[in-house]
């Protein structure tokens, strides 16, 4: 917000001087000519600092849109924490959390920022990159209805694939990365116990009880 007041003031000094253009100014008789290079620098920076809001915009509005098909059609809003949101977010602690009852899904700064770069080279994501296209799946299933933590990661490992394939990722890519997530990530839960292990069950395995038998699901053999 304080980006877009700072925007908002170069695009009033642009307004200003587009405007004394047309209409005398105070204490002059005759229009004052466009100083060029003072408006291109002013829209310039209105443009700078308006450009990490609007993109964040953006991006949530997307994220939106994708965690409501992640989430079988119940209706989810995405939005991506600030640092200062982040700082005041009792949860700040998670990397994400969501409210079933609204479909709001709030992800941490920086996770929304490491899903970008996910989605910008899906190829050579690092597991960082790659645990923040399961935490989108992970809080799309909490709007989808489910709040066992267990349950939820389990149900988001099974539909990483399907994620990255709707977030524009190459089939093959889509399945390395759900399924490294699934096969290092997911099972390293399991050795640290405590509360990653609260995410964690070993009945989280195909042919297990709590696999879903997607036709697309993450460890699918076609
Ligand atoms: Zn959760």
């Amino acid at each position: 917000m304080l980006w877009l007041a700072i925007s908002l003031f170069f695009l009033w000094c642009a307004y200003r001087e587009v405007s004394a253009a047309i209409v005398p100014p105070a204490g002059y008789d005759l229009p004052r000519p466009v100083y060029k290079p003072y408006l291109a620098l002013v829209l310039v920076l209105a443009a700078g600092f308006a450009w990490p809001t609007l993109h964040r915009w953006y991006f949530e509005h997307y994220l939106s849109r994708m965690a409501t098909l992640i989430a079988d059609g119940h209706q989810a809003s995405v939005h991506c924490n600030t640092l200062l949101d982040t700082m005041f977010d009792p949860a700040m602690l998670a990397a994400g959390h969501a409210d079933p009852r609204t479909g709001k899904i709030v992800i941490q700064k920086p996770w929304c920022a490491r899903l970008s770069s996910y989605l910008s080279h899906p190829g050579r994501a690092d597991e960082e990159e790659i645990a923040s296209l399961n935490l989108l799946t992970h809080e799309s299933m909490h709007v989808r209805g489910e709040m066992n933590e267990a349950f939820t990661e389990c149900q988001a490992v099974q539909r990483n694939a399907r994620a990255a394939r709707l977030l524009g990722v190459s089939d093959d890519v889509a399945r390395r990365s759900a399924l490294y997530y699934y096969e290092v990530t997911y099972q390293r839960r399991a050795e640290i116990g405590g509360l990653a292990g609260s995410y964690y069950s070993s009945e989280c395995a195909p042919g297990k009880a709590l696999d879903e038998h997607l036709a697309d699901s993450t460890w699918a053999t076609d």
